[in-house]
């Protein structure tokens, strides 16, 4: 059955082989996050290739996401054992260690001192262990622990009551954004962005990184820290997607809050046409069990119903012993809850004024494809930017989208309902639809008597002209 809503997976030491990667892309994976707080360059290197191998064998358009670690600040290194903390206990972190030495703790963040004040909370290891600011020195901070537990290298800490200011990039991530543009992601992933202008400052990193390449990452903003939240219009419009990334979402801001930020973000999204990616706990149990909780699936048939582009997968498929099988959960569960009506969308008859031509375009597709009963709708799209407008409105059918490179095909592969296909350039509108007829009948996504839209630009293979839309019958 047809599946519109996106799955992707981080892949990490639990989904590092050709075995389970082919398993997961057999059980419906559309794009791979690498993540780069964690792993090394060279085991990144062997997933991407991994990944890129796959795609090809198999046919997907299997998109790669880079994610860049960013402002996240985490511990350094401690003893293989862990450090225990009891709640009571003054622990010191000290921000010039790098490793466990006299009973302090190192964190990797110079400064970072000059920018708490006593009183505010830290929380470790994903909220499980708090402690409050008592002192503070240039280069120590002193804190009660008020929960305790054992912290871990490398675990990230947050800084709920603290108004930092963190530059987006670190000087460590451009060994994340080179390695993106050598094996040209589809996307790269920025995490702690809190502003437009951290936006356009990678991209200009990009830019010069990737000079004279065509095809550079597109961005993905993680929107993870209140700032982001309440500068979410600006960074929606400066980005070419966003992330709800709610496992640090919900340590920055009260959790009670990521459920109605969830439903925001991605309307804020998508009004915009940019693809919005739900991500973090979707299957959480997962890692050890082989079956989902009840509040699991409930909770990925509701990111479906608010309308998300994709869903991706964390540490159920990074480190957890079922990464195939949570990829197939979510293909049920999100195909189910696509064929109840809970999740359609009503397109507004409303007329507008001032509507680009490629949008009333693509509204128009939804409302032919729905009155004349269309199997499908398929638009040729040389920069994706037409399958994206299509997807924005969320047509009850199939979107097929035909472009000229593989890395338009993967980039689309994580946008709602949009199934993409490379084609050689064409010479006419004739052309370019008996080079789909043929993927469309290979793939058996219709048959002959079926309607389907066409939605081009006539001359064809030009960036940006659509002006066309019509019916036609599949002979
Ligand atoms: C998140 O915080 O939800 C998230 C996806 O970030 P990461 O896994 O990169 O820490």
């Amino acid at each position: 059955m047809f599946r519109a809503t996106k799955i992707g997976a981080t892949l990490g030491p639990a989904s590092a082989t050709a075995e389970v990667v082919g398993q997961m892309v057999r059980a419906g994976l559309n794009f791979a996050r690498l993540n780069f707080s964690h792993g090394t360059l060279e085991s990144h290197h062997a997933l991407a290739a991994l990944l890129r191998q796959l795609a090809h064998e198999q046919g997907e358009p299997l998109a790669l996401v880079v994610d860049v670690r960013g402002g996240k600040i985490r511990l350094g290194l401690l003893p293989p054992a862990g450090v225990t903390v009891n709640t009571g206990d003054i622990i010191t972190f000290n921000t010039a260690a790098v490793d466990y030495q006299d009973g302090e703790i190192p964190l990797d963040w110079p400064g970072l001192p000059g920018q708490l004040k006593a009183g505010e909370r830290i929380l470790l290891d994903d909220g499980r262990v708090e402690v409050r600011v008592s002192r503070l020195t240039p280069e120590r901070i002193f804190a009660e622990v008020s929960e305790g537990g054992t912290l871990a290298s490398r675990k990230g800490l947050n800084f709920p009551d603290s108004a930092l200011k963190l530059p987006a990039l670190q000087p460590s991530d451009e060994a994340a954004l080179r390695f993106a543009v050598a094996v040209q992601a589809e996307y790269v992933a920025l995490s702690f962005i809190t502003s437009a202008r951290e936006v356009e400052a990678a991209r200009q990193t990009l830019r010069r990184l990737g000079a004279g390449q065509q095809e550079l990452p597109a961005l993905m903003a993680k929107i993870e820290r209140g700032e982001a939240v309440r500068n979410i219009e600006e960074i929606v419009a400066a980005a070419d997607a966003i992330m709800v990334a709610r496992g640090d979402l919900g340590l920055e801001l009260p959790e009670e809050q990521v459920p109605l930020l969830q439903k925001k973000l991605i309307a804020v999204a998508r009004a915009a046409g940019k693809p919005v990616v739900v991500a973090t706990q979707l299957l959480d149990s997962m890692q050890l069990h082989r079956r989902p909780t009840r509040a699991e699936v409930s909770d990925v048939a509701n990111a479906v119903i608010d309308h998300s582009d994709a869903l991706l997968l964390t540490n159920e498929t990074a480190t957890g012993a079922y990464p195939a099988e949570a990829v197939a959960t979510m293909a049920e569960i999100i195909t189910t809850t696509e064929a109840s009506p809970y999740d359609d969308t009503v397109l507004s008859t409303v007329p507008k004024t001032n509507v680009s031509t490629e949008k009333a375009v693509s509204e128009l597709s939804r409302l032919l494809a729905e009155e004349v009963g269309a199997k499908l709708i398929l638009a040729a799209s040389i920069s994706g930017e037409t399958g994206r407008l299509i997807s924005q409105v969320r047509p009850p059918l199939p979107i097929l989208v035909a472009t000229e490179t593989e890395h338009v095909a993967r980039q689309l592969n994580l946008s709602w309902g949009v199934k993409s296909f490379v084609i050689l350039p064409c010479a006419s509108i004739e052309e370019l639809i008996s080079r789909s007829l043929l993927y469309i009948k290979q793939h058996q996504l219709a048959a002959v008597g079926d309607k389907m839209i066409i939605v081009a630009g006539e001359p064809v293979g030009q960036a940006g002209n659509v002006n066309l839309v019509e019916v036609r019958e599949i002979r």
